[in-house]
């Protein structure tokens, strides 16, 4: 099943606005006001931080911890980093030169369209509503994100990494410090639906920047040495 979105225009307030076309996702003919999220509305209510999260995960880089020249600029739209650098600086003050190469190779790599990021968002929103323990979610979003992607799977969410079971629950930990559920990727170089999902936070730890594909392989040489040493 598919659906139709309505995509009207939709004013945004950003400094990076006009490098986008922001845009309606409810479905065409819709009443009342366009929004952009509005599979969203029950989260905000119910989980207003795992709402915020998945926003922030879809659609931003990842913050530096501290702001200097050379740490690169703290959460900024990931269709900004799609930019070449010259624009970057002339247009927006940012001095990807000036970063550590790190940085710089960090935030390049977290680039992306607007329209993928929003992919992305409504993606993570199902993915938390399959989670085990999830708040349930009202059938008018549950048929919209059903019509966006696959028949709802309760309690089919898992970690993209180690393939264990999410829970809803270990959102709840980020009020006591960091969150226990975070958004990774497969390969970490591309932001699509596809691409992304959430894992336990040791697990992203663990997989670093390397692919999945690459993470096993490496995990299974070492188990390969270790046991091959043992015995
Ligand atoms: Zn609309
Ligand atoms: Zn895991």
């Amino acid at each position: 099943m598919t659906i139709e979105l309505c995509y009207k225009p939709i004013a945004g307030r950003s400094r990076y606005e006009d490098l986008i076309k922001r845009r309606c996702y409810k479905p065409a003919g819709h009443t009342g006001k366009c929004e952009e999220f509005p599979y969203l509305a029950h989260l905000k209510q119910v989980a207003p931080r795992v709402e915020a999260k998945i926003k922030r995960d879809a659609t931003k880089t990842t913050g530096a911890a501290w702001k200097s020249d050379d740490a690169g600029p703290n959460r900024i739209d990931r269709w900004v980093m799609l930019l070449p650098d010259d624009e970057l600086h002339s247009r927006f003050g940012i001095n990807i030169a000036a970063m550590k190469p790190q940085v710089q190779a960090k935030l390049r790599e977290k680039a992306a369209t607007y329209e993928d990021c929003m992919e992305v968002a409504a993606k993570l929103a199902l993915n938390v509503y399959q989670m085990r323990n999830a708040p349930p979610a009202p059938p008018e979003i549950l048929q919209y994100l059903e019509a966006r992607f696959d028949a709802f799977r309760p309690n089919s969410t898992r970690c993209i990494v180690c393939r264990d079971h999410l829970d809803f629950k270990l959102f709840e930990n980020a009020q006591r410090g960091r969150a226990h559920i975070e958004t990774a990727h497969a390969n970490p170089r591309m932001h699509n639906p596809d691409n992304v999902g959430f894992a336990h936070r040791e697990c992203n730890i663990a997989q670093g920047s390397l692919s999945l594909q690459d993470f096993y392989d490496w995990i299974r040489s070492i188990v390969a040495r270790v046991d091959a040493h043992l015995s």
